[in-house]
């Protein structure tokens, strides 16, 4: 029940990982539409002023019938020319700004092939991190249950020890020895104390941890636990390992 539950915790951490590729390209893609409306509006300014000039040079050209002297007209035609100088800068701009509008169109057509492929990613993944939700939500009830039958015919102290265990400890109110290791709190406990658990005749404590002790295998006689105990000179008590 504890792994189940530390396995749920996890999920949301790799929903989120999961989901993190779509989130930045979705970024990317509104980065860049953001870009391209300021593009294709700076590009219709200009073409407005365009517009503009265009007619207003147009009311100087059709001036230049009325204009009696020569210096009147010669100044007349430098003024047209300074205006068709304002009209093809004009026209450069607008050109710079077609050539961004079409760079940041061509960007968001890459973006959104991009962001179909992790939108995909993220269905598949997210699919099937629900279907392992579901599973684990279905083992843990399964399992739940079936701790509600043993516990009723536990002694009711020790079930009261237990409990008590349970939730100081993470969901792990026991661990078994292995390798003259508590495996709740991974610190090497007493060679006696080991020994005393191989024969599984009692209930014992971890030192360090106050988890309930158990052995894997089959008790363990005393003679074959001594025999053990004097080979295996490994760790020092209480040594972290
Ligand atoms: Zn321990």
């Amino acid at each position: 029940m504890a792994e189940i539950k530390d396995q749920q915790r996890k999920l949301p951490v790799l929903l989120e990982t999961a989901q993190a590729p779509l989130n930045e390209i979705t970024r990317q893609v509104a980065d860049l539409t953001a870009l391209l409306e300021s593009a294709t509006k700076e590009r219709r300014t200009f073409e407005k002023d365009l517009e503009a000039h265009e007619s207003q040079t147009e009311k100087m050209r059709t001036r230049l019938s009325e204009l009696k002297t020569n210096k009147e007209y010669q100044a007349h035609l430098f003024e047209i020319e300074m205006a068709n100088k304002k009209k093809s800068d004009i026209e450069e701009r607008i050109l710079v700004y077609m050539e961004k509008v079409e760079q940041h169109q061509n960007g968001i057509k890459d973006a959104q092939v991009k962001k179909a492929e992790a939108d995909q990613q993220f269905t598949g993944e997210k699919a099937r991190l629900d279907a392992q939700q579901a599973e684990l939500t279905a083992e843990l009830s399964e399992l739940e249950q079936k701790h509600k039958e043993i516990a009723v015919g536990v002694e009711k102290i020790l079930l009261a020890r237990y409990t008590k265990l349970k939730a100081a400890r993470r969901d792990q109110a026991l661990a078994p020895v292995r390798n003259g290791i508590c495996f709740g709190c991974k610190l090497q406990i007493s060679p006696q104390l080991v020994a005393q658990v191989k024969r599984s005749d009692a209930l014992l404590s971890c030192s360090f941890c106050n988890r309930l002790l158990y052995w894997e295998g089959e008790p363990v006689s005393e003679a074959v636990v001594s025999a053990g105990v004097k080979q295996r000179p490994e760790y020092d008590e209480g040594e972290s390992i």
